[in-house]
């Protein structure tokens, strides 16, 4: 079956929250084996797309819409022109040496990705069932087995597919796997609840104390996301908690103070306390999908910075491993 028929097929099934459907899909932009930074042992990384934030520093631009979308890789594209003359709804243009697409006209039936034989054009996220995911995931059985590892559910906010991510927890936990999830913890407490149930092991990330400066850099308040924190404390789930550093946009004294505090009020539920720097590295994604990197200026934080506030963070977290 062409990839473009099994997307079209695919596509109706999909649902945010019907429960009942025997044959519920997943939107999966992603899945990577051998993981060893995301949940303890080797893992199996399910990314699942949508998003309900818009960080300006998302390393996984691709990661944040709710549908499949298409992604050009210019570096690859040997100017033959090909795309734009087949694409059957007259979305591609060639102008300069460059390729554009037009997303509105764009209906993604992949016609473009299938000849494109420099493999410059891809669609990102396809249409799998939990069966069909666990497949995949038990194809490593025997690492999880030796390094303590399972099978980690990340995105985008994997809450965003909630009946699928629900269904593919309960999976995993019948075939007696260790299970994560990666999540901005921004759902409704209802549905983060049910999440937990078949979570061993969450790891999340604060971006901000302050919910106005949450709003600017992430587009959504902080309050439904300390709220799902402390919820997920009060079930006594294990929890590692990352501060993604963004120089200028949250690396003070203050604020880092303030999340030390709120971890530290947490309890023994933390773990792990990571303070990752900012990097580039998903920078050119922005391009790849027609969308402003906002933070072009930035550089990553000095070490030294780093390296003081970890300090700063280790007074108030005492008992809480600090990493990153
Ligand atoms: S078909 Fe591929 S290589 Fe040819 S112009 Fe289009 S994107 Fe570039
Ligand atoms: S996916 Fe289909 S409609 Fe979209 S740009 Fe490619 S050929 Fe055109």
């Amino acid at each position: 079956m062409s990839i473009s028929m099994r997307w079209k097929e695919r596509q109706h099934k999909f649902s945010l929250d019907d429960k009942n459907k025997a044959d519920l899909t997943g939107l999966v932009f992603d899945i990577q084996r051998f993981a060893v930074h995301d949940g303890g042992g080797i893992r199996t990384l399910v990314f699942l797309k949508g998003c309900p934030l818009r960080c300006k520093w998302c390393q996984n631009p691709e990661s944040m819409g709710i549908r499949p979308e298409i992604m050009r890789i210019p570096h690859h594209c040997i100017s033959c022109v090909k795309c734009a003359s087949l694409c059957p709804e007259q979305a591609i243009e060639y102008r300069e040496d460059v390729v554009f697409i037009d997303r509105e006209k764009c209906n993604l039936c992949g016609e473009c990705v299938e000849k494109c034989y420099a493999g410059s054009m891809t669609i990102v996220g396809r249409y799998l069932t939990v069966d069909e995911v666990m497949e995949e995931v038990e194809r490593d059985r025997p690492f999880y087995n030796t390094s303590q590892g399972g099978v980690t559910f990340s995105g985008g906010e994997p809450t965003m597919q909630s009946a699928f991510l629900i269904q593919a927890l309960q999976e995993a936990k019948k075939h007696g796997l260790h299970t994560a999830i990666e999540s901005c913890c921004m759902c409704t407490p209802g549905i983060f609840h049910e999440v937990l149930k078949h979570t061993d092991l969450v790891l999340t990330d604060i971006k901000h104390m302050d919910s106005e400066k949450h709003k600017e850099l992430t587009g959504m308040p902080n309050n439904q996301i300390l709220e799902n924190i402390s919820l997920a404390a009060r079930m006594r789930k294990k929890m590692r908690i990352r501060i993604p550093l963004i120089p200028g946009c949250n690396d003070s004294a203050e604020n880092i103070e303030a999340t030390a505090m709120f971890v530290q009020s947490l309890g023994e539920s933390v773990e792990g306390l990571d303070i990752l720097p900012y990097h580039r590295l998903g920078e050119p994604k922005w391009e790849q999908l027609d969308r402003k990197y906002l933070l072009s200026g930035i550089r990553p934080p000095e070490r030294e910075h780093v390296l003081a506030l970890k300090e700063l963070v280790s007074t108030y977290c005492e008992n809480v491993s600090i990493g990153g």
